[in-house]
Order: structure tokens, then C-alpha cells, then sequence
């Protein structure tokens, strides 16, 4: 599932590729998209802006026109020039949105909806998220505010709660729960003020580690101290995620793997080193 990370990095490139720029065609397989499309066409419209909040990507038209998605589980938007080949199968394709240079395509894209400004600010899901580590303006004081507002949930299910901090997922809350060498199913009623910081610090560090102009598609935590294949070998970058039954990389201990009782989400974790 894309996190935070995969989604900036998306609306950096289409920012880069759209921003200022005409549309020239507009074609959707969503009738409620297609139906904005006929009464208020959007060829003609200005692309204004592409940003990211949290999960969610926002493409800002001219005359107050938002198309907000959400990737899910199996979501992507892919840029190609004109003419170029696609990458999947026309039958993937949710939306393209093209300029004079280039096509901008959404695959598979499962929350697709246009908005103005206003109907924006209503929309549930989005319109209380929490403050979001890859903003510019990230408040981190309200962020650890906000886990401490819920003592009563579970360590791994507080960090993905959009409304308390908006763009981890599976991965990186286990990664970020082993950093601070925490438990993943302890309440964080039972967490410090010093370890609400230092969570919230280091969630901002790895989505930062993963947005850097050389970082690739993958999520990259641990980086080990030899690289021999040169290659971002999958079993090789990260601390705990999809670990199971491995040695941990600080103590040899085997990672455990368990549910969350509550919504049946999975946490990894060392248990020497997060007892
Ligand atoms: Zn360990």
C-alpha cells in the first residue's frame, strides 16, 4: 500500500509536469468524473497545482476545482508524453488528464472525486486529518498532542490513525515503533512524553529519508553497512517489516509478527529490543 512517502513523491513529479499548464483533454471511466466533466468541462482549465496531504493527492484546477484520490491498496499515476506506450492495461485506466506535452494517467485509482474548495473542507475522511510529517509547515507540538489524546489505543494502530498524524502505513509504523525501540502493542497511555516526541521525530525522519530526490519506489529504513549487489534488495532495507521469524538486525532476536486485536492489522516487532 502506497504511504505518505509514495504519494509526495507522486505529486512532486506531477506538480513538475503539470503546474501552469493547459489542459487539453480530459477522459474519465468514473461517471460521477465524467459527469463534472460534461456540465464544467476541465480542457480549457489551468492545472494551478499537485500536492499531498497525507494519503491523499490533490490536483488543483483553475476556477475552483479539486480532484482529490486516494491510491488504496493498488492505486498509481503514471506520466507519459504523447504517443508513448503505456505501462498497464488501457483497462486499468481511471482518469487521464493531458497538456500539449505530456499525459498524466491514474491506474486502478479506487477514490477518485472532483471537489471545490468548499465541498473540500466537508469531505469526511480528509477533512480532519492530522498534520502530516511531509508538510512544509508540519506541527509536530499537535501531533504528539494528538497521541496523547488517545492513551487507549494500541502503540501500531495510533500511528496509522490518519486524524492523529496523516501518512504512515503498515511499514513504516513498525519501523518507526522499532526505532524508538517501543512495543507496538503497549497503550500509548503507558508511553512518555519523551517517547511521543521522539515517535513523532522519527516518523518525519523516514518519510524524509524516502522523499530525497535520489530515493527510489521503495521504502528504505536500514541501510546495511555493505551493499554487494548494488541492488535494493527487498529483504535488505528495512529494520523489522515483513521480518518475521529473521534476526533482528540489533540483536539476532527473532522478529515476532501479531495482529492487532482491534482491527486485525499486522505489527512487527523485535521483542529484546521493544520489550
Ligand atoms: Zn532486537
Amino acid at each position: 500500500m502506497p504511504e505518505g512517502d509514495t504519494i509526495f513523491r507522486t505529486a512532486r513529479t506531477l506538480q513538475r509536469a503539470l503546474a501552469g499548464q493547459p489542459v487539453t483533454r480530459f477522459e474519465s471511466v468514473l461517471p460521477k468524473l465524467e459527469r463534472v466533466d460534461y456540465d464544467t468541462p476541465i480542457a480549457g482549465r489551468i492545472v494551478e497545482k499537485v500536492e499531498s496531504q497525507g494519503k491523499w493527492l490533490l490536483i488543483h484546477f483553475s476556477g475552483d476545482l479539486i480532484l482529490l484520490t486516494h491510491m488504496l491498496m493498488s492505486g498509481s499515476w503514471h506520466i507519459y508524453r504523447p504517443g508513448e506506450r503505456w505501462q498497464r492495461h488501457r483497462t486499468h485506466m481511471r482518469v487521464v488528464i493531458e497538456t500539449p506535452a505530456i499525459l498524466a494517467v491514474a491506474f486502478n485509482v479506487p477514490v477518485a472525486e472532483f471537489h471545490t474548495a468548499h465541498s473540500l473542507a466537508r469531505r469526511e475522511g480528509f477533512n480532519r486529518l492530522g498534520p502530516a510529517p511531509l508538510a512544509a509547515d508540519f506541527d509536530a507540538a499537535t501531533a504528539i498532542a494528538n497521541l496523547a489524546s488517545r492513551p487507549d489505543l494500541e502503540l501500531g494502530l495510533a500511528l496509522l490513525n490518519q486524524q492523529l498524524i496523516a501518512g504512515l502505513g503498515n511499514v513504516f509504523k513498525s519501523e518507526v515503533a522499532f526505532a524508538c525501540g517501543l512495543n507496538p502493542f503497549r497503550l500509548v497511555g503507558t508511553l512518555s512524553r519523551n517517547d511521543l516526541e521522539n515517535l513523532i521525530a522519527t516518523a518525519r525522519k523516514f518519510l524524509q529519508a524516502n522523499v530525497t530526490e535520489s530515493s527510489g519506489d521503495k521504502i528504505v529504513t536500514f541501510m546495511p553497512h555493505r551493499r554487494t549487489t548494488g541492488r535494493a534488495d527487498a529483504e535488505e532495507n528495512l529494520w523489522v517489516y515483513g521480518r518475521a521469524g529473521q534476526p533482528c538486525r540489533r540483536c539476532a532476536t527473532p522478529i515476532r509478527s501479531a495482529k492487532h486485536r482491534a482491527d486485525g492489522r499486522i505489527s512487527f516487532w523485535c521483542p529484546t529490543c521493544q520489550p
